[in-house]
């Protein structure tokens, strides 16, 4: 049995695992996205600008604080508030996770335990804000070892100069978390950057015809200078910054599940009541077939998404765990928006009726968090002990 919000979409009932704790924000927060977010969506997409109007009433409903579900959250709660905004927007699970997701995973993951212990309170309320900054303009696919943002240490300070490109989330945040390779021993490490640090420049990248409300950012820094206490303290290589990937992928394997699940009641409530030959669209053979292939996509994800859950929560996940998450439900998004748009004929190249906007901003979800080929190397090498990356 399914929980209540999602009879149409879990039908293998994934949700029944929540807690009545754990449902109850997630009920508030289905609330705030139907009253204050969704009228919205199409004109600031089409503007592509983000409303920041609405975060407020996000930040209100304390998703990230713990107390109301008894400790740290369990990783199903975490996948099911990420699911939720993605079946919402996908601009807007990006924005919101730049913040739970990459930002405080950065924190805690690369931070000593007394630097998180100092920031998460501050991280969970929006107090402190940030942003994750690894990929560069002529490193995506290659950071790993091409990774060329310099840091130099000079006396308590560092300098870092390098850029950064396609930072989702950045004109807004108090912190860029930049990566950067130590001069001295090679090694990639990581900094609190103040956004407005002398040095740092950033670029609105235009012309998106992705995940258009999302501002993404093309940075430069030049010299900008970073006290030693507002370097991670725990990032002492590249593995280290895995570790964080590790985690953001599995959240993004939730979003590409939340996606389908958007895509999917948009396009049953359209062939509902849209008829041709005198009768619904959703009567005709060929149109259930297609419903049932969305419903399997997304229920696939979902059960892969819950499965993946209980392993982070048991701790015995690993690298290609959440790297076969993120590539296979990301694979199962591109087939299901791309159904939900064939369904819904011509309106479905229209911002009218929402799956438009889940078909075109699939493309960046289906890029960012590694590649669809990236992650598939993450498991063959897991699976043959071979690297086949370059
Ligand atoms: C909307 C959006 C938001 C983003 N947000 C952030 C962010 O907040 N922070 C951040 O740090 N980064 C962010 N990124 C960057 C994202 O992670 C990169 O786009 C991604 O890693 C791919 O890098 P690239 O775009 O440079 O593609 P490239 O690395 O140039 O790859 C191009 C193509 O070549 C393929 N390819 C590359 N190498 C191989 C290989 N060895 N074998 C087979 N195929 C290969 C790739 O799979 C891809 O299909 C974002 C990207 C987008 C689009």
């Amino acid at each position: 049995m399914p929980a209540d919000l999602y009879t149409t979409c879990d039908p293998y009932g994934a949700s029944d695992r929540l807690t009545e704790a754990e449902l109850a924000p997630l009920r508030a927060l289905r609330a705030v996205l139907d009253r204050e977010v969704k009228p919205l969506l199409a004109e600031y997409w089409e503007a592509g600008e983000f409303p920041y109007q609405v975060m407020p009433h996000l930040v209100e409903l304390n998703l990230m604080t713990p107390d109301a579900i008894d400790g740290e959250p369990r990783s199903l709660y975490h996948g099911f508030r990420v699911f939720e905004l993605a079946r919402t927007d996908a601009s807007l699970v990006t924005f919101y996770t730049a913040q739970a997701g990459l930002f405080r995973t950065a924190c805690r993951v690369g931070g000593t335990p007394e630097q998180f212990a100092a920031w998460d309170p501050k991280i969970r309320t929006f107090e402190m804000t940030g942003v994750f900054s690894l990929t560069e303009p002529e490193h995506g696919s290659d950071i790993a070892g091409g990774l060329a943002t310099a840091a130099r240490r000079d006396g308590d300070t560092w300098v870092i100069d390098g850029a950064k490109r396609w930072i989702g989330g950045a004109f807004t945040a108090q912190y860029l978390v930049v990566f950067a390779r130590d001069e001295a021993d090679g090694q990639v490490k990581g900094f609190l950057v103040d956004r407005e640090a002398p040095g740092t420049t950033l670029e609105k990248i235009t012309g998106k015809t992705a995940l258009r409300m999302m501002q993404n950012a093309h940075i430069t820094l030049e010299g900008v200078r970073v006290p030693e206490s507002q370097r991670l303290g725990n990032v002492n290589s590249f593995k280290d910054v895995a570790a964080m990937l590790r985690q953001m992928r599995s959240d993004v394997a939730w979003i590409a599940t939340g996606i389908q699940a958007g895509a999917f009641e948009a396009a049953l409530a359209y062939v509902t009541q849209r008829e041709q030959f005198g009768r619904p669209l959703g009567q005709f053979q060929l149109v259930q077939e297609k419903l049932a292939r969305m419903l399997g996509n997304l229920t696939a994800s979902l059960s892969l998404c819950a499965s993946l859950a209980e392993q982070q929560d048991a701790g015995i996940y690993r690298d290609e765990d959440s790297a076969l998450a993120k590539m296979w439900t990301s694979l199962r998004m591109r087939e299901t928006v791309a159904l939900a748009r064939e369904v819904v004929g011509g309106n479905g190249i229209t911002l009218e009726t929402d799956v438009a906007r889940f078909h075109a901003d699939a493309e960046a979800v289906y890029s960012y968090e590694g590649t669809h080929e990236i992650n598939a190397l993450v498991v063959g090498r897991a699976l043959t002990g071979k690297s086949a990356f370059a």
